[in-house]
């Protein structure tokens, strides 16, 4: 049955809900698949010279099939989210997808898009259900300087692939960078409007491999609002829906997403949880201390084991990443190695 067949899940937690010391109740885990990648982008993979991990040292899909079954039954996971590198060059991706769908959550990929031609349609029949599609430029030459790749056509292919195969919804994911593609704001907005697809501008990040963050190369909300409100004029959210702030267009058009990860942080109310490759637990996007979970299941643990681990790295989680802080410290690993 397709995931949007399916009636919404009424499974209770058996062993309470995920807080941590703030309050926060998580519901949402990130799994990352690999850490490889057919792309380079720059600001998340250096051209050359990364080590991959070795095979034995990736998860197997049975490894992520039970942790992710144990944190939906015990703790409430309402929503997993396959990530990279880049999730399709996993070999065999339905399989996983297959093991993962019959659990009651809104199960989800994050994709360059590349490949989705020769995917989408088996992914749907798996049981995936949105799919969001990361695109940074629709000029063929710079998308190929971002991301070292001819790949623009592929993607924008791709995008109509998993429109076709009745993955919904497909969103496109945008990093905004200054004097990068901050001109294209308002190419991205008509694109969506003419597809029907939510377009995302997310805030740049200093998780950047080749360290070219800084303040000034972040984008605002405040200044993206701007730049595409003058041309198609939007209206104040109805509520924020943390991490993207949903804004519609006022003729009825469909609307955008902003990601204001770094001038309004959402840390208040986050509710992620992520799995690495590795299989190493992570409280934050940002964390500097990681939870070896894939030792633990590979030396036999029980259930309550790896229960208490995920419970205890849940309580260590600090009140925010305080990016812009003094003392706020970039994570050892790009965005690639713990997922995005
Ligand atoms: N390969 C897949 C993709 O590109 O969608 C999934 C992994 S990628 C690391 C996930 C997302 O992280 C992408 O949308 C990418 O643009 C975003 N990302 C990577 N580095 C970032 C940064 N420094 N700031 C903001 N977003 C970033
Ligand atoms: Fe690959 Fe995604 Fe990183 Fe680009 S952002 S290099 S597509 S993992």
């Amino acid at each position: 049955m397709r995931r949007s067949d399916r009636p919404p899940s009424t499974l209770v937690p058996v062993g309470g809900e995920l807080m941590d010391g703030f309050g926060r109740v998580h519901r949402d885990l990130r799994i990352s698949v690999t850490d490889r990648c057919n792309f380079r982008c720059r600001y998340c993979m250096p051209a050359e010279g990364l080590e991959w991990l070795p095979r034995d040292g990736l998860l197997s899909f049975e490894e992520i099939s039970r942790v992710a079954s144990l944190v939906v039954e015990r703790f409430g996971i309402r929503s997993i989210r396959l990530t990279g590198g880049e999730p399709t060059v996993r070999a065999k991706l339905p399989d996983l997808v297959r093991l993962l769908s019959p659990l009651p959550v809104d199960l989800a990929l994050t994709t360059n898009g590349a490949t989705l031609r020769l995917l989408a349609a088996e992914l749907a029949e798996a049981g995936l259900g949105r799919i969001n599609v990361s695109l940074d430029s629709l000029r063929r030459d710079r998308f190929e300087e971002l991301t070292l790749r001819d790949g623009l056509a592929r993607v924008l292919d791709g995008i109509e692939a998993a429109l076709a195969a009745g993955l919904s919804p497909v969103k496109v994911n945008v990093v905004v960078m200054r004097g990068v593609n901050d001109d294209e704001l308002v190419d991205f907005a008509r694109f969506g409007r003419e597809l029907g697809v939510t377009v995302r501008f997310i805030e740049f990040m200093p998780l950047d491999a080749d360290e070219a963050w800084s303040e000034a190369a972040v984008v605002s909300q405040e200044e993206i609002l701007a730049t595409i409100g003058a041309v198609y004029p939007l209206e104040p959210p109805a509520r924020s829906n943390a991490p993207a702030t949903r804004f519609r267009y006022m003729d009825g058009g469909g609307e955008i997403g902003v990601v204001a990860s770094v001038t309004q942080s959402f840390c208040d109310s986050c509710d992620r949880i992520r799995l690495t490759a590795d299989g190493q637990f992570r409280n934050c996007l940002f964390a500097t201390k990681e939870f070896d979970l894939r030792g633990l299941l590979r030396s036999g643990a029980s259930d309550d084991e790896v229960a208490d681990l995920v419970e205890r790295a849940v309580a260590a989680k600090w009140a925010g990443h305080g990016i812009g802080r003094v003392d706020f410290i970039r994570p050892a690993r790009s965005m690639s190695q713990i997922g995005g």
